[in-house]
């Protein structure tokens, strides 16, 4: 199931061996660096990359199966998990999957995001569980998942973890989700941001 560094992760175009990056040369320079916070002071909201392109593409490969070596993608999630862990340490917590889904997948990208991404300072906690157990059909509008959840005994504040943010509607159900069993909850971290006003900052300028 993984691969590392034959085909570009973006393109799926074959790549020289030992490449470094993982994208084709027609790739690297397309993937775009989001790294912006947006939802203070309810949920402050950041992801490591815009949601376009060759990131995009890595994405909807991981979701039909097609899981390829993350790390190259991890350096902004990493300094945007340092601002937060400056201030003391955080549990990383990541948006848990639609057990059906997980079921077809057997890997979950944020699962797989808070390994990558934990550390001494940010340890992992399984704080959130989904119960909404209907299949996600694609033609229907998309309901918000139903979580529970429970608290950390020493209340590290959480992080938490997904793969890509376009409503902030997971997050911040899952934010209260937490905060009604007493967790706090300092702030989400996304690996792609799909929110239109970043989009737009991002991509406006090009
Ligand atoms: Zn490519």
């Amino acid at each position: 199931m993984w691969w590392f560094g034959t085909t570009c992760a973006g393109c799926g175009a074959r790549l020289q061996l030992l490449s470094q990056s993982g994208f084709c040369d027609g790739c690297s320079p397309a993937l775009e660096c989001a790294e912006a916070w947006l939802g203070a002071p309810t949920l402050p909201v950041a992801a490591g990359w815009a949601y376009t392109g060759p990131l995009q593409a890595w994405i909807s490969r991981c979701k039909q199966g097609i899981f390829s070596d993350p790390d190259l993608l991890l350096p902004p999630l990493q300094r945007l998990l340092k601002q937060l862990t400056a201030a003391g340490p955080v549990a990383l917590v990541a948006i848990p999957p639609e057990r059906t889904r997980l079921r077809q997948r057997g890997l979950h990208l944020p699962d797989l995001l808070v390994d990558r991404l934990r550390t001494r300072e940010a340890p992992r906690a399984w704080l959130l569980e989904r119960v909404d157990r209907a299949p996600v059909r694609r033609e229907r509008v998309r309901s918000p998942p139903v979580l529970r959840a429970r608290a950390l005994g020493e209340k590290l504040p959480v992080v938490l973890i997904d793969d890509v943010v376009t409503t902030g509607q997971t997050l911040a159900t899952a934010c209260a989700a937490l905060q009604s069993v007493g967790q706090p909850v300092k702030a989400a971290i996304c690996l792609a941001d799909a929110r239109p006003q970043i989009l737009a900052q991002i991509l406006g300028q090009g």
